[in-house]
């Protein structure tokens, strides 16, 4: 077994169970090549833990085990996988909900390695090669925990020219249609790197149906194949999706479709936000609700964008066309921009434009997306309810 020894003074944080190897406090790291085991060692070549080599931003790579007598094999991640599923057991048995994150990297006590399930079809995604190089283990273990139609991968490591695909059991037809809280939306599990829904923000999306929507003007911004204007549709009086993207438009289409919704009476812009800000102004539109879920970074031919620089520019947009008394939801999910933060930028934001307002909510990870207590970063998404009052 490889060895890897701590400088002086870093012992503490990993006795205390940090999960992420960070490559600063280690005395020499040469020798770790991707996938490799190794034990974390003190000064006094006392063992701490067992660790892998998966390189990610984050750090070099993730924390197994604090047992030097456990072996990293199928049987380890069976382990790990039956009390995970245990953990889920309450999402099996709800009804209207059939697809969550099963298993979820640190949280569950591998990181690199998310598994979720879409109506029994599931998606493994491997964070680095070093955790793919444990990839034999990863799926016979899968096979013998958890119940599956089919398995699919993908690769969110750069290094890989091969990008995912079908690994076992049924080959479905995509797009399949899953159940969220009632609500029907289409995924497609063998599609670059999205798959249709991000399972991290059902909690949000019922939050907005059940009290930010009835008898509301619902404006989406970022709206992908628009789940939060199909989720809030259901009470809202009409819905706007506004997505650069120009697949964004049938598939969201086809999302209100699929809930007896009829497209037709909806709103679909394919524009820029910031473009749509002004055409939205300039026609004197205006909406209660304004949803504003962006991605850590955009481009488009213009200008480049990132949340923890430019937020204050998306929420002063959306208070030009807010209407009085109308709420926002303000999200997140970039690890990098803390709550802290991310609040600050709004009190800031709201201060300088001279609005008084409410925090009515604000929310994070569902269980299912479970994260590991000491371990920060795992605690990426941010969304945040606000009324303002004017
Ligand atoms: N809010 C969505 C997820 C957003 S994913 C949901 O709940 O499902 C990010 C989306 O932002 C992508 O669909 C991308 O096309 C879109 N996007 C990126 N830059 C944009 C811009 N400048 N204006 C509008 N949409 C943009």
């Amino acid at each position: 077994m490889k060895i890897a020894t701590l400088n002086r003074g870093k012992e503490t944080k990993y006795l205390n169970h940090y999960p992420l190897v960070d490559e600063a406090d280690i005395y020499n790291n040469d020798h770790l090549k991707e996938g490799d085991l190794f034990y974390i060692m003190n000064g006094q070549e006392q063992y701490i833990a067992t660790a892998y080599v998966g390189r990610q931003h984050k750090g070099l790579g993730w924390i197994l085990s604090y047992d030097q007598n456990e072996t990293i094999n199928t049987s380890f991640f069976e382990k790990r996988f039956e009390i995970a599923l245990q953990e889920r057991d309450y999402y099996y048995h709800i009804e209207g909900t059939n697809a969550f994150r099963l298993f979820n990297a640190e949280g569950d006590g591998v990181g690199g390695l998310t598994i979720d399930n879409y109506d029994g079809h599931l998606l493994i995604q491997w964070y680095s090669k070093g955790i793919y190089k444990f990839r034999y283990n990863v799926i016979e273990a899968i096979q013998k925990v958890f119940p599956f139609k089919s398995i699919f991968e993908k690769m969110r490591f750069k290094d890989s020219e091969y990008t995912g695909g079908h690994v076992l059991g049924e080959t479905p037809e995509f797009p399949i249609v899953i159940e969220e809280n009632f609500t029907f939306y289409n995924v497609d599990l063998d599609d670059g790197l999205m798959t249709g829904i991000f399972l991290d923000q059902k909690e949000v999306r019922k939050k907005l149906r059940d009290h930010f929507a009835k008898d509301k003007h619902i404006l989406n911004l970022f709206s992908y194949t628009g789940a939060f204007s199909v989720v809030a549709a259901k009470n809202a009086t009409t819905t706007t999706s506004v997505d650069l993207a120009n697949r964004s438009r049938s598939l969201t289409e086809e999302n209100f479709g699929l809930n007896g919704i009829d497209p037709k009476s909806q709103y679909i812009y394919v524009m820029d936000t910031f473009d749509f800000y002004n055409y939205a102004a300039r026609h004197g539109k205006v909406y209660d609700t304004i949803v504003i879920d962006p991605p850590s970074f955009a481009r488009n031919k213009k200008k480049t964008f990132s949340v923890q620089k430019n937020y204050d520019d998306l929420i002063n947009g959306a208070l030009n066309i807010l209407a009085p008394n109308g709420s926002l939801l303000l999200c997140t999910n970039s690890s990098a921009f803390s709550l802290k933060a991310f609040k600050n930028v709004i009190k800031t934001t709201l201060n300088e434009a001279d609005v008084a307002y409410d925090i009515e909510e604000v929310m994070g990870l569902p269980k299912d997306f479970k994260t590991h207590p000491h371990y920060k970063p795992s605690k990426y998404l941010k969304a945040v309810f606000i009324n303002i009052k004017h």
